[in-house]
């Protein structure tokens, strides 16, 4: 199959990655040819880092390489693509004018694919005049590691396009789920509910956030508890998608007080040193404030 990705930053590189080694062409697409080399230059590190490991030879990594390639032109990127992979930057106008101009290019029978991780998939395919070729595939990042991909389907779907998404992301070795569109689709709205109710069972002072996030790591076996989860994301981008959420769905989103005043304070978690943690060298040193315990 040949396969287009559009975007060679974070999410566009995995994909083309993933997607090489499973034997597919890829050509990855992004405004500059700077930003392609970047991102070739990323998915050559990851290789590397994959032949240490003892994850994937040296063969293998060079045939992916091989299958990949990169360019500044949309047109040479999606002519006789099979499948074209969106992952350009979350802003809804973008998405719906990459929509039409790929549209314009591609044969009828291309799939179209978004990886947008909170817009509405109905509404970018309301961009194309074959709505039906348009499904959302929401990798997660980094895609490369990551096992799941969240299918989601907009109201214009059709069956052919969803059987096709189906195939390939079990074809790249990841396991999908079938969401309808909606927001946050599965995993972001039911990830978020649970970071809410942490942050609102701190602020209640029913236990303090080291403790909330043990009893998630311990008591149910997550990676990592919902409150140092959004001290990585970063507790602006959470406070967005809570107040997304919460226009959408209702007052059970309604951001808590303290995230708002973190976000203010310009405490936006690893990235600024510190969240409801306090981080130095992308470790977690101590906890902030009232919390704190040094
Ligand atoms: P990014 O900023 O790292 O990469 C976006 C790339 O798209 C940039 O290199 C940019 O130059 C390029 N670009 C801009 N306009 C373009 C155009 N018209 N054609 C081709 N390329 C263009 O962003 P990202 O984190 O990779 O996110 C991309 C998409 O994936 C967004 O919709 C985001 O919501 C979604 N997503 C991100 C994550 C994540 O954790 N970063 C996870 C899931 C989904």
């Amino acid at each position: 199959m040949r396969v287009a990705v559009l975007g060679a930053g974070t999410m566009g590189h995995g994909i083309a990655q993933v997607t090489a080694m499973a034997g597919h062409d890829v050509v990855v697409r992004d405004i500059e040819m700077e930003y392609v080399e970047n991102g070739l230059e990323s998915i050559d590190d990851n290789l590397g880092g994959g032949i240490e490991r003892d994850k994937v030879t040296r063969e293998e990594a060079d045939a992916a390489l091989e299958r990949l390639s990169g360019t500044t032109d949309l047109e040479e990127a999606v002519a006789d693509a099979d499948l074209v992979v969106e992952a350009v930057p979350e802003d809804l106008d973008l998405k719906k004018s990459t929509m039409a101009d790929v549209e314009e290019l591609v044969d009828d029978e291309t799939v179209i694919a978004t990886n947008t991780s909170s817009l509405s998939i109905t509404e970018i395919a309301s961009a194309a005049e074959n709505d039906g070729r348009v499904i959302g595939l929401h990798f997660f990042n980094p895609v490369h590691i990551m096992g799941l991909v969240e299918i989601v389907v907009a109201e214009q779907t059709d069956d052919e396009t969803l059987a096709f998404a189906h195939e390939y992301i079990e074809d790249i070795d990841k396991t999908p789920v079938e969401v309808t569109d909606s927001p946050g689709f599965a995993s972001s709205r039911l990830g978020v509910a649970l970071g809410v109710e942490a942050m609102r069972m701190v602020e209640e002072g029913v236990a303090d956030p080291r403790d909330i996030d043990t009893a998630m790591e311990l008591g149910y076996n997550h990676p990592m508890g919902p409150i140092e989860l959004g001290d990585v994301v970063g507790l602006d981008v959470r406070l967005d998608i809570i107040e997304y959420l919460r226009e959408e769905l209702g007052e059970r989103f309604k951001p808590p007080q303290v995230l708002k005043r973190k976000v203010r304070a310009g405490k936006l978690g690893k990235k600024s040193g510190e969240g409801f943690y306090v981080w130095e060298n992308g470790e977690i040193v101590g906890t902030s404030g009232e919390w704190g315990d040094d």
